[in-house]
């Protein structure tokens, strides 16, 4: 009986002695054809009724899948790829030092979320490359700062080049003319407004900032990692980290030409930390500190790590960005509920 259920397999009864006449009622080869034959006739018509329900199967007897590609490996990628907002020729062409990305000009003011070019008062500000308009006009009725009126009038381009698969935004603040509107396609070295002293500023100058990923306030990322040194200069991208690995905030970092040793000759803050402020390192590069436009020439990052002082030397290359991490080896721990015994 067994054997008789599975004819479209073309079983053979084995045994003369099962049934003459099963409940399939027939018999022998002629009837495991034949159930054979209704058997696919069967599925054909499950086949065509529940024509969605076979993929499945059919799938199962196609080729095994490729393997998923494995994730790109994501490297530090210098993206030097803007020029100055400013002509070379202008008075403020580089950033401010005393203002830098992340700073607080010393304790004087709010964290700063991008660099300063300051230049009187209508030098034409250019787009720094190719791209798109997105905001441009006065901020009094979106807030695209800490609050509203704060960058006065500002223009935003997106640019038509994209970062780790990231749209990438500059902002120009604080303008007194706008030449663009939004939509309007810009071409790199354009003009697209005036510096002013719009929105929250002390003075004419510019503020410049990069954005990366959202055309947010929280989502900048330091410019002069993106701005191509002027000749003959290159820049350097610190990590300056505690033992346990940690990020050291705030901490006063200075710069020594090894060739004049005995006093410093540029200082730079490291940024505040996630939890002080909504400035970023920059995915690529993971710092906490820079110094951008740094002469050509050899030069000894120094700063002070839980009371001691480090300093590592720096070999600064034309047109280069340079990496430096500085971090004390990690301490002897004791473990915990050990005591050292009193002699
Ligand atoms: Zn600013």
């Amino acid at each position: 009986m067994s054997q008789a259920i599975i004819p479209q397999y073309g079983i053979k009864r084995k045994s003369s002695s099962a049934p003459n006449s099963s409940f399939l009622g027939e018999k022998g080869v002629l009837g495991s054809v034949r159930w054979w034959i209704a058997g696919v006739l069967a599925s054909l018509f499950v086949c065509i009724v529940f024509g969605l329900q076979t993929i499945p199967v059919v799938a199962m007897h196609k080729p095994p899948l490729a393997p998923a590609p494995t994730p790109t490996p994501f490297y530090p990628q210098e993206h030097l790829w803007l020029s100055s907002p400013v002509a070379d020729d202008a008075p403020g062409a580089r950033p401010d030092r005393f203002y830098a990305y992340a700073s607080t000009g010393q304790g004087r003011y709010q964290v700063h979320h991008g660099v300063e070019f300051v230049n009187p008062l209508g030098t034409p500000v250019l787009a720094v490359g190719d791209g798109t308009v997105v905001t441009a006009g006065w901020d009094d009725e979106f807030v695209w700062g800490r609050a509203l009126d704060y960058y006065g009038q500002l223009v935003v381009i997106q640019l038509a080049q994209s970062d780790a698969q990231m749209p990438v935004y500059v902002l120009y603040g604080h303008l007194s003319d706008v030449y663009v509107t939004v939509g309007q396609r810009v071409q790199h070295g354009e003009p697209v407004g005036a510096v002013g002293s719009t929105g929250v500023a002390l003075g004419p100058h510019l503020h410049f900032e990069v954005r990366l990923g959202r055309n947010t306030f929280s989502h900048t990322t330091n410019p002069e990692l993106w701005l191509v040194p002027q000749p003959g200069h290159g820049t350097i991208v610190g990590r300056i980290l505690d033992a346990r690995g940690q990020t050291v905030n705030m901490a006063l970092v200075t710069f020594t030409p090894v060739e004049r040793p005995g006093r410093y000759w540029r200082e730079a803050w490291t940024y505040p930390g996630r939890l002080q402020a909504t400035t970023r390192s920059d995915p690529a590069w993971q710092e906490n500190v820079v110094m951008g436009d740094v002469p050509v020439g050899e030069y000894i990052v120094a700063v002070r790590i839980e009371g001691r002082l480090y300093a590592r030397r720096v070999l600064v290359g034309d047109g280069q960005l340079v990496e430096i991490t500085i971090q004390p080896p990690p301490a002897l721990e004791r473990p915990p509920g050990m005591e050292r015994i009193p002699r």
